[in-house]
């Protein structure tokens, strides 16, 4: 049995080499992404994998099916790069990894809530200018005394609800469709409003969607007390940027951790040292006091590397055997 797997990065390797041997599966490796320049290399497999964030063009899917190949194994959650009724009409599947660490992310939100309220930013800054004086602006406060507001209460959502419950803080949550694994840990809310007038600290845990483009916006800063921090690591396009900026700036809140920007497709994950950024309002959250800025990392631990590999491969697998996969998404 032979399977293809494409946009395989070196930190891969290990994990590729050591499912072949607990499968017997030989996986032969392409670094660069699936395109027509290369999808001929794909013919004589039984099976294909890769991590595309560049588009498809629609005859690949007729090529794949002409090589016999019913599947492409996307190792990612996100699939929106597919065209999946194409894929469907010539008979390939597509199949993602929707969960493969949410304690990645969740140990990360605890992360940045603890760099927020421990002023880590200014310390760092004041440390770098050799001024060690104790001042309140770099008084921290302790995340016990906290309530802690999550919107959105699925996989991340409710693992990062576990974390704050454990150190002590009260726990609210919002969601469209509440679970009850989640109320273990936190107090629901009937609306994001009632959750956020009550948080110190309001993380966001929800897909984004058409409905909750711009959510948050001055209006709903507005809501915030002025000493909360917004803390994003759902997706950029929730958070209107520009509101968030003036809202940081008008005391409306008091500080933010963004693990994702909603125009940042150009620039993450990519290292822009030489190229630079020309998008203003990317550079002027950058520069923001007030807003610790991390590109899309949250998910990045040694076991989401792992578990993306792995189900992806998995999943490849699964469709060989059995000619479908419980990861399908068309
Ligand atoms: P999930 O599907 O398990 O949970 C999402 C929850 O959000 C569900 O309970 C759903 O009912 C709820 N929801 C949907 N729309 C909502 C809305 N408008 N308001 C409130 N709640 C809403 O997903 P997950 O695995 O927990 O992932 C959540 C999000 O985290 C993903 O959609 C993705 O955008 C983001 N994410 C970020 C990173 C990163 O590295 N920063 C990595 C993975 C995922």
């Amino acid at each position: 049995m032979k399977i293809i797997a494409y946009h395989v990065r070196d930190e891969e390797l290990e994990i590729v080499e050591k499912w072949e041997k607990e499968h017997n599966v030989d996986v032969k490796i392409v670094k660069d992404q699936l395109s027509s320049e290369n999808v001929h290399l794909a013919k004589g497999f039984d099976g294909l994998t890769t991590s595309q964030n560049k588009p498809i063009p629609n005859d690949i899917y007729e090529k794949l099916n002409s090589y016999g190949i019913k599947q492409i194994s996307q190792r990612s959650a996100g699939y929106d790069i597919y065209d999946l009724k194409a894929a469907s009409k010539n008979n390939i599947i597509i199949s993602n990894v929707a969960v493969y660490s949410p304690e990645s992310i969740a140990e990360f939100t605890l992360t940045q809530a603890l760099m927020l309220i421990r002023k880590v930013k200014e310390i760092e800054e004041r440390t770098n200018e050799e001024n060690f004086s104790w001042q309140p602006e770099i008084q921290g406060r302790l995340l016990a005394e906290m309530t802690v507001g999550i919107i959105g209460t699925g996989h991340i959502g409710r693992s990062a609800a576990k974390l704050f419950n454990a150190l002590g803080a009260k726990v609210l949550g919002y969601d469209i469709y509440p679970n009850d694994k989640a109320e273990e840990y936190l107090e629901y809310k009937e609306s994001i409003e009632d959750v956020i007038k009550h948080s110190d600290i309001v993380s966001l845990h929800m897909p984004a969607t058409e409905d909750n483009f711009h959510q948050f916006n001055y209006e709903m800063f507005k809501q915030f007390k002025a000493t909360a921090y917004l803390i994003n690591n759902a997706r950029g396009s929730i958070v209107d940027t520009k509101d968030l900026m003036s809202a940081l700036d008008d005391n409306l809140l008091a500080g933010a951790a963004l693990d994702t920007y909603e125009r940042e497709g150009a620039y993450v994950p990519r290292d822009n040292r030489e190229t630079g950024i020309s998008d203003d309002l990317f550079k002027a959250v950058l520069n923001h006091d007030k807003i610790m800025y991390t590109p899309h990392i949250a998910y990045y631990t040694n076991v989401s590397v792992r578990n993306i590999m792995t189900i992806g491969l998995d999943s490849t697998l699964e469709v060989i055997k059995t000619g479908d996969t419980k990861n399908r998404v068309n």
